[in-house]
């Protein structure tokens, strides 16, 4: 694999992981324990929305190309062949005497639509990939602090309550009168996000 493509790899699993904890902010502030269709479009456009600011970004997804192209161009003009640095002859002819590589001039590198859709379409991959990876991750938590709950009730206890994992912010919480809901808070405070009532509760 090239160093270009390999750039370009790790170029955009830091734009998903970026898209991955923008999610998880964002769905994590929502107060709700589960999958739920409006948040999850909410927090994907959140991602989508901070992904923006890295449009300058643009240019550093093509930084090995950029490198490349302007090293050619100088070995080219200090009468090195560009691909190998053998020195050509002035009577060489137009291809190197070392390794075949035609002798014109490199192209400079500037700037291209074909660049621009480029990293459009790496912040497209990366903005799908983070948002469901985002997702999952926290699915697996909830279910992991289910079966947390679970055992919790076949101890006898009556109430469950512990941080997201990393990158969720806030609580997951279980009451075994209320059910799973999450919670907000800092240090000193903890504020409960509840569960409607049941109406049927009043009524007896
Ligand atoms: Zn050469």
């Amino acid at each position: 694999m090239s160093w270009t493509n390999l750039f370009r790899i790790v170029f955009v699993l830091l734009m998903a992981g970026h898209v991955l904890v923008m999610y998880s902010l964002a769905r994590t502030q929502q107060h709700g324990f589960g999958f739920d269709l409006n948040t999850a479009i909410l927090s994907t456009l959140f991602a989508l929305l901070m992904l923006l600011p890295l449009a300058p970004a643009i240019a550093l997804s093509d930084l090995p190309e950029a490198y490349s192209r302007t090293a050619r161009r100088r070995r080219f003009k200090n009468g090195l062949c560009p691909t190998c640095r053998y020195p050509v002859a002035p009577s060489g002819g137009d291809t190197c005497q070392e390794c075949g590589t035609r002798m014109i001039e490199p192209d400079p590198y500037r700037f291209t639509w074909a660049m621009a859709r480029r990293f459009a379409f790496f912040a497209l991959i990366a903005w799908i990939a983070g948002s469901i990876a985002s997702e999952g991750w926290l699915i697996a938590d909830e279910a992991a602090f289910r079966k947390e709950a679970e055992a919790e009730a076949l101890k006898g206890r009556g109430s469950l309550l512990r941080d997201r994992r990393w990158p969720g912010n806030g609580y997951l919480a279980w009451d075994v009168d209320e059910g799973y809901f999450t919670a907000q808070g800092g240090t000193f405070s903890i504020q409960y996000s509840l569960p409607p009532a049941p109406t049927n509760a009043e009524s007896e």
